[in-house]
């Protein structure tokens, strides 16, 4: 009989994990979803064409360019 009373008691711990679990999981979500830096532009740099965030460019000669020391460099082409 106490093997079943041992086995009532972890069902019971187990089940308390899983409700904390799942409660942390719940609170973390709607943090996840209202993340600031999803909104911000991805432009395309000028000269090596990637894709940046808009806080990660400047604007040279009215041309986006990123903050990648190659791109910095070039400033009269053609
Ligand atoms: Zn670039």
């Amino acid at each position: 009989m106490a093997r079943i009373l041992i086995l009532i008691v972890l069902a019971w711990i187990l089940y308390q994990i899983i409700k904390r679990v799942i409660s942390n999981a719940k609170a973390q979500n709607p943090t996840q979803e209202a993340k600031p830096k999803s909104d911000e532009r991805m432009l395309q740099c000028a000269e090596c064409g990637c894709h940046v965030p808009e806080s990660d460019t400047k604007v040279i000669n009215e041309r986006i360019i990123c903050n990648n020391p190659e791109c910095n460099k070039v400033t009269h082409g053609d």
